[in-house]
């Protein structure tokens, strides 16, 4: 795993989390999405949530989230260019999930 992160000094915030195959590096997954902060010009309080949620997601967690749901899907997993079926990516410690059901819960 590499984490490369950049924080743009203008304009919005974009982030992507991508997997590749762990036998030929080929492109298996990806979401690219806005993370402008709420409070922000650019902000988009619809990407992960509704306009009028008290406690918006948090892009990162909720973009993490998104991307392990494509990730450890059968067409995420299995690489389009040798056909390996890539292990699941255990979500369960980073808690992606736990924080955006929990949001939800709380809107
Ligand atoms: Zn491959």
């Amino acid at each position: 795993m590499t984490i490369t992160q950049h924080q743009s000094e203008t304009g919005d915030q974009s982030e992507t989390l991508l997997a590749r195959c762990q036998k030929c590096r080929a492109e298996l997954a990806r979401v690219d999405y806005d993370a402008t902060p709420h409070g922000v010009e650019g902000h988009d309080p619809v990407r992960f949530g509704s306009a009028d949620d008290r406690v918006p997601q948090f892009a990162t967690i909720a973009g993490s989230q998104e991307f392990a749901r494509l990730r450890n899907s059968d067409e995420g997993r299995t690489c389009k260019e040798c056909g390996h079926v890539n292990p699941v990516f255990p979500t369960g410690p980073w808690g992606w999930k736990r924080q955006v059901d929990q949001t939800r819960v709380v809107n």
